[in-house]
């Protein structure tokens, strides 16, 4: 690595430096509406409306409403369709490049959610790649997740703290399995929490149907009817008004967290709930949000995830959005990276968290503030 942290550094060298950097425009670069590409004139997931957009996958921070054209992949164009409406959007297949004004994309499988993507950028024998939102775990239900050789690695780092550690989802889905079996011989309903873009659909793959019947909610339901083309999912029955009270005991119901605490809920009585999540991983969380139980299972990396998916790409510059993006960066310059923050408006799923997490996350303030140190402060 160039220069020395502990002194001996000399001052001119500093200067050229910085010189040669200003001179030299990046290939992307993060602007007031998104992380653009100058000689492209396009945007990567941006948050503001723009001509030109690619859009890596379906979740709300990502895809947003407003952009003129849309390009993404294929089996993303029914989700954001569902979500947007009748918005102008081309689908692409995995790795096929194209090129907008000589600058060559690609994209890759990121692993999140189905039709997620990472977003490959090459231009003068420069190679950039943005995650979006990834995991290495291979879920059965979203395109498995390939590292992809990169110059510049731009990653999500929504739980790139050490105290992050998954365990393999068959476990987690035997957990579930069985806590469902326990409530119905209970003689109670099992309400189960997940985002209903994502998580819901990987909750249902591993649901045993053999236990009983499993309902959902609206959101939950219509996101799935999109996407059972592509995935094998279990039936489901929505729920409506006329579902009798009755028929529910014993059962699962699958909903999504902004469910929690609604009248919706209320009538499934006597019933259990449990929220699935990576957020569970912290003992607090299960608490606050009020939830019986708390199944770790989250649609991103874990600590060491994001450290093997990095080390995969070869890259030497990592730029570090959403999540615990100064601790991890820290970490990564610690390990020889060239790695740095950017402030962007991605949310690190915004629904899989509560208030608190999010203002933490927000201010993006001290490790002391975070809930992990607050945990361990409390442990200690
Ligand atoms: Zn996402
Ligand atoms: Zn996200």
């Amino acid at each position: 690595m160039a220069g020395n942290a502990n002194g001996g550094e000399v001052p001119g060298f500093r200067i050229i430096w910085y010189l040669h950097g200003a001179m030299e425009k990046p290939l992307l670069e993060f602007t007031d509406k998104g992380i653009y590409c100058p000689p492209a004139d396009v945007y990567l997931d941006p948050w503001r409306p723009v001509d030109k957009a690619i859009i890596s996958h379906g979740h709300a921070d990502h895809s947003r409403w407003g952009h003129k054209r849309y390009i993404t992949h294929e089996r993303n164009v029914p989700i954001i369709k569902h979500r947007l409406g009748d918005i102008s959007v081309s689908g692409r297949p995995w790795g096929e490049p194209f090129s907008i004004r000589g600058v060559r994309f690609s994209l890759h499988p990121a692993g999140h959610i189905i039709g997620s993507s990472q977003v490959r950028v090459e231009h003068q024998g420069e190679v950039w790649v943005y995650s979006g939102d990834y995991k290495r775990e291979d879920d059965g239900v979203a395109t498995p997740y390939e590292a992809i050789r990169c110059d510049t690695f731009i990653t999500e780092c929504t739980f790139g703290l050490p105290a992050f550690k998954w365990q393999p989802q068959e476990g987690v889905f035997d957990e579930i399995n069985r806590w469902w079996l326990q409530n119905q011989a209970e003689g109670k309903t099992s309400v189960l929490f997940g985002y209903s873009l994502g998580k819901a659909q990987r909750l249902l793959r591993y649901l045993n149907p053999a236990i009983g019947r499993i309902y959902t909610h609206a959101a939950v339901e219509n996101m799935t009817a999109v996407l059972r083309p592509v995935v094998d999912l279990p039936p489901t029955i929505p729920i409506t008004a006329d579902t009798p009270k009755e028929a529910l005991t014993g059962q699962l119901v699958l909903a999504p967290p902004s469910a929690h605490g609604s009248s919706w809920i209320r009538k499934m009585v006597p019933y259990v709930t449990a929220s699935a999540s990576g957020w569970m991983a912290f003992r607090g969380t299960r608490r606050r949000r009020a939830v019986d139980k708390g199944f770790v299972l989250s649609d991103h990396c874990d600590w060491q995830g994001l450290l093997e998916c990095i080390s995969e790409t070869g890259a030497e510059k990592v730029i570090c959005t959403h999540g615990y993006s100064e601790i991890f960066s820290r970490y990564l310059r610690e390990q020889g990276y060239d790695a740095r923050t950017e402030q962007t408006q991605y949310e690190g799923e915004t629904t899989e968290m509560d208030g608190q997490q999010q203002d933490s996350l927000n201010k993006r303030g001290p490790v002391e503030n975070t809930p992990w140190a607050q945990r361990r402060q409390k442990d200690a």
